[in-house]
């Protein structure tokens, strides 16, 4: 369904776009179902299902108004220490605040990381407040379950989010606390994420063991466990990439010298002396000593068969103007980025129309690997 695998843009705040994941919707329609056939009749019983309807979806919103505070709060505390927020992503069980780069000291990730729950906390403090205030005054019974229902929530999202292990706020805690008592960063987000991860596990096997005693609620908990373990060990990777490969410039692990073919030679020919022969995917195309373009694989796989005994390379390959090329002075956290963005294995490094290389995903993942081994052991 192409309409879900887009992420939907709902508003921006301060530069920073608020994204929804298609995967809320799913959740947003539960939640409002749940809480207006279920939640409220039983807490307020004897009213119009119009009442039910109306308190359920709001709460909802509120869960989701809650959240984007809570990331708000991440987010403008980044900026303000001078690291760009693109965007905040709103998922089925939060929301993640996309940072263009971590931080680089222990003492602006622990700010980042304890305003969000500060904000929960608050916006909890708050809500519970006016519910006293409220149930006082003599207000409508349904208005006071639904003030003490978002004051629950905000309290669930602080101290969830507490938990100390990555990727959740806890984890960031830890990760600065260890880092701060002059550890080593890297050890630290192993450590973290290591016990991220045992989160995970933990709530998968009380979900396992629910769901065997007959409880279906169990259901979530293996849910949230599996999301949990997957994304503790997805910012591990994340984080590490980005400490081993801070400061290094493209040039340091490029490969120089790379392999080149002349664009008259027969599509044959580069399949038999290049494609196979050295099995890149990507190799560039230069007329004289002047880069043309690059020739791909699945670009040859378009030309027929027949043809590839008297057609040349010129005919199908990628004229440098369409493709993503990194200068050697260039960070290679900031290639490997683009390596992402462009779903390329291999780019060309170019100094002014010069060649001077070719960078990897593989040449990374080396450098990634020889590094680790020799300082996480
Ligand atoms: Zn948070």
């Amino acid at each position: 369904m192409p309409l879900l695998d887009k992420q939907v843009t709902i508003g921006r705040v301060r530069g920073i776009s608020i994204v929804i994941d298609p995967s809320w919707f799913l959740i947003f329609i539960l939640l409002s179902w749940v809480l207006s056939a279920s939640y409220f009749p039983l807490q307020v019983p004897g009213l119009a299902p119009f009442a039910y309807w109306a308190a359920g979806t709001l709460a909802a919103a509120g869960l989701f108004l809650s959240v984007t505070l809570h990331e708000l709060g991440h987010s403008l505390v980044a900026i303000r220490r001078g690291l760009p927020v693109k965007k905040i992503v709103l998922f089925v069980f939060g929301g993640v605040s996309q940072l263009e780069e971590e931080p680089e000291d222990a003492g602006t990730e622990m700010i980042m990381a304890i305003v969000g729950p500060l904000v929960s906390a608050a916006l909890a403090g708050g809500l519970h407040l006016a519910k006293v205030a409220a149930s006082a005054a003599g207000a409508a019974p349904l208005a006071v379950v639904f003030l003490g229902y978002l004051a629950f929530v905000n309290l669930i999202l602080s101290v969830f989010n507490l938990l100390p292990g990555l990727p959740l706020d806890g984890g960031r805690l830890l990760r600065a606390l260890m880092w701060k008592r002059g550890g080593d960063p890297l050890r630290a987000t192993w450590v973290a994420s290591e016990v991220g991860a045992g989160f995970g596990s933990a709530l998968f096997i009380i979900g396992a063991f629910l769901v065997l005693m007959g409880n279906l609620a169990g259901l979530w908990y293996i849910l949230i466990g599996f999301f949990l373990r997957n994304a503790a060990q997805a910012s591990y990777q994340q984080m590490t990439y980005r400490s081993l490969l801070a400061g290094v410039k493209v040039e340091q692990i490029m490969t120089e010298n790379p392999v080149t073919v002349d664009q008259d030679i027969l599509l044959e020919e580069f399949v038999d002396q290049f494609l196979l022969a050295y099995h890149h995917p990507v190799f560039p195309v230069l007329a004289g000593d002047r880069v043309r373009g690059v020739a791909e694989a699945e670009a040859v796989k378009k030309v027929p068969r027949e043809l590839w005994k008297t057609q040349t390379i010129e005919r199908c390959y990628r004229p440098l103007s369409e493709v993503q090329v990194l200068s050697p002075s260039e960070d290679a956290s900031e290639a490997l980025k683009k390596m992402v963005e462009t779903k390329s294995g291999r780019l060309l490094v170019m100094q002014g129309d010069r060649l001077v290389g070719i960078l990897s995903r593989r040449d990374i993942m080396d450098y990634l690997n020889l590094k680790s081994s020799l300082f996480l052991g």
